[in-house]
């Protein structure tokens, strides 16, 4: 049977939020694998702040993605067609297999999920690069100590939801940073945060002096802009900020005025250190056994926030994120 694969692919370089014009879609006749390759049906596609970088021609820690080619995107799919012996029909794997129906492969880089052992989205979130993000990031970057006081912004998203339970689970006080009062009850009532500032009502500068009185010894910053700002004056002596991610300044038309209270990490002696988690690709497995125990006994609970819909929705299922409408990890889940 002739398979046609509908692609997502990157018609312009976006300035400021992505628009329709942005994107191109075409239809593809499926080509035969070849020797040691397979043929993925993909069937959940990540969604991730990161896919704005990646549509920029500028400096980063990974190509951009060329203009005219398939948007690139972790997902996970169904092997459909194999001529490779360790990835046979029936699997399901997840790979950077793009904003598409139907991808080839030949294996590199490509792991075997588990379906026993949660669901495709939650592989995609809490046990894929997301939990990894925030298992690393905190952990290694921030150093937390049992006692700390540890501040998350993006707490309700998919990585900040993560690094805030594991801080929990180090015995930290848990503050998290989110938009609205829906997400703000979610992280105390449900993830057990020690409390959490709603930044668009409140005034996290005043918020935190009222709930940190002893400071900040780890701000896990998914956010940056005035949110990063806040936190900075209220670290406490040799805090630790750990630069995750600044999805405020994401789709900035203007250039990024860097944080205007850095000096305040003099004052405290604090350092502030950025990190991409493909670094620790060695070690992901470390992470992924670690954030299975958690979620085995109930330390740490996912949230997937998936949206069934086409590879031509992918364009605002994207702006969910810079619209704040997700809770946990967004997913895009293609008809079958
Ligand atoms: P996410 O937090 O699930 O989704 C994005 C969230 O950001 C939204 O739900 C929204 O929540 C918030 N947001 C959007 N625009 C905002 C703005 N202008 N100001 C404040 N908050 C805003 O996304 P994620 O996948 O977990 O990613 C979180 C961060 O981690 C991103 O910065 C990403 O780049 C970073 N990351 C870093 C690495 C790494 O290797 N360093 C790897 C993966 C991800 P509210 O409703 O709360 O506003």
């Amino acid at each position: 049977m002739q398979l046609i694969n509908r692609q997502c692919r990157l018609a312009a370089r976006p300035v400021g939020l992505p628009q329709p014009s942005d994107w191109t879609f075409a239809d593809e006749a499926v080509a035969d694998i070849g020797d040691g390759e397979f043929l993925v049906a993909v069937e959940y596609v990540s969604i991730d702040p990161a896919m704005r970088g990646w549509m920029n021609a500028a400096r980063s820690y990974i190509p951009p993605v060329e203009i005219g080619a398939v948007m690139r995107a972790a997902a996970i799919g169904r092997v459909e067609r194999s001529n490779h012996p360790d990835f046979p029909v029936g699997d399901h794997v997840s790979g950077a297999f793009g904003v598409q129906r139907y991808a080839v492969s030949d294996g590199r880089g490509v792991t075997k999920v588990d379906l026993d052992l949660a669901s495709p989205a939650a592989h995609l979130g809490v046990l894929g690069l997301s939990g990894l993000t925030a298992y690393f990031g905190l952990l290694d970057i921030g150093k937390p100590r049992p006692g700390q006081t540890v501040v998350v912004s993006g707490a309700a998203g998919a990585v900040g939801s993560i690094a805030g339970q594991i801080a929990r689970v180090h015995g930290c006080r848990t503050i998290g940073i989110a938009g609205g009062k829906a997400k703000c009850d979610w992280l105390v009532g449900d993830l057990g945060f020690d409390a959490a500032i709603d930044y668009k009502t409140e005034d996290v500068r005043r918020r935190l002096r009222d709930l940190a009185p002893d400071g900040v010894d780890v701000f896990f910053d998914n956010v940056g802009g005035d949110i990063l700002d806040a936190v900075l004056v209220r670290l406490a002596t040799h805090a630790r900020v750990v630069i995750s991610g600044a999805i405020s300044q994401y789709n900035a038309t203007e250039p990024v005025k860097g944080p205007a209270n850095y000096l305040q990490l003099l004052v405290a002696r604090a350092s502030m250190t950025g990190f991409v988690i493909f670094d620790y690709a060695k070690r992901y497995a470390e992470g992924i056994d670690k954030l299975s125990e958690w979620l085995g006994s109930g330390d740490v609970r996912s949230q997937e926030d998936v949206v069934e819909a086409t590879i031509d929705d992918f364009p605002d299922v994207l702006l969910r994120l810079f619209r704040g409408e997700n809770t946990g990890k967004l997913v895009l889940a293609l008809p079958r």
